[in-house]
């Protein structure tokens, strides 16, 4: 049955409203009918066996029936910092570690990030980033969808996450002494990691300094040079597979 994501769902009101782009998509991409299950889940985790009632060009009205059961989330709090990269990178990042089990997606700038945002298009692609945080949330069956923050700067984000626990690594392809694989395996079970991802242009050598004072490991991934988004993925496959659900238990 597919699965569709809505802000909030309150059983005892017995319907709840799909709008927008979503409801567009059921009405004309998916061409559903009254009378179609499908499953209606909120970013809180509620998930319900649904009935279309009616099906308008921008609204579906869904009666709610019974609760179903919300799948697990992982046992590794994943929380990926990604330098703000352009359009379709950003947006495949969003996306793939959205499927892949990301828990926190921290959106940053930093000296050599190539796009530069002002408050009013931040807004823009920070809502567009949820609006594919949450398609892909339906899409792979995960409990609820990731949690993005507002776009930050490398200071204030350096200054966040000084006071997270969890291991933290910062990507740096100029890294010669250690590897993800070292990282992971003498850092041993972990709850939480921290993972830092540069932009196109790569960071400072000074910005990985910063990160360092603050309880970052700098690792590297290998001699090849990855485009950004290739190592925010790898990143969280590789963590998620080691200590999270990228597997069966
Ligand atoms: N400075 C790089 C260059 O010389 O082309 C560009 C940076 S790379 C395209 C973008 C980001 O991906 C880097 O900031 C780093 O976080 C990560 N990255 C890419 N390849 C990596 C590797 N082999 N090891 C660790 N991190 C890597």
């Amino acid at each position: 049955m597919r699965r569709f994501v809505v802000d909030h769902i309150l059983p005892d009101q017995g319907v709840v409203l799909i709008e927008g782009a979503e409801a567009r998509h059921i009405a004309k991409a998916l061409r559903m009918e009254p009378g179609d299950e499908i499953v209606v889940m909120d970013s809180e985790g509620m998930r319900y066996h649904g009935l279309i009632q009616s099906i308008g060009t921008s609204r579906v009205a869904v009666e709610v029936k019974g609760p179903i059961a919300t799948p697990d989330t992982p046992p590794l709090d994943m929380v990926l910092c990604q330098a703000v990269l352009k359009a379709k990178a950003m947006d495949l990042v969003i996306q793939k570690v959205t499927e892949l089990g990301a828990s926190r997606i921290v959106p940053f700038l930093s000296r050599r990030t190539v796009i530069r945002l002002d408050e009013k298009r931040g807004e823009n692609k920070l809502r567009r980033w949820k609006e594919i945080a949450r398609n892909a949330t339906a899409q792979c069956d995960r409990a609820i969808p990731p949690q993005i923050d507002d776009v930050t700067d490398f200071r204030q984000l350096l200054s966040a996450t000084s006071r997270e626990d969890g291991l933290k690594v910062i990507l740096w392809e100029q890294e010669r002494s250690r590897d993800l694989k070292d990282v992971l395996r003498q850092a041993g079970p972990q709850e939480k990691i921290v993972g830092m991802v540069g932009p196109e242009g790569g960071f400072s050598r000074e910005e990985v300094v910063q990160a360092m004072e603050v309880g970052f490991v700098p690792i590297s991934l290998g001699r090849r040079i990855l485009r950004a988004e290739t190592a925010a993925m790898v990143l969280v496959t590789l963590c998620l597979y080691e200590w999270g659900d990228l597997g069966l238990d």
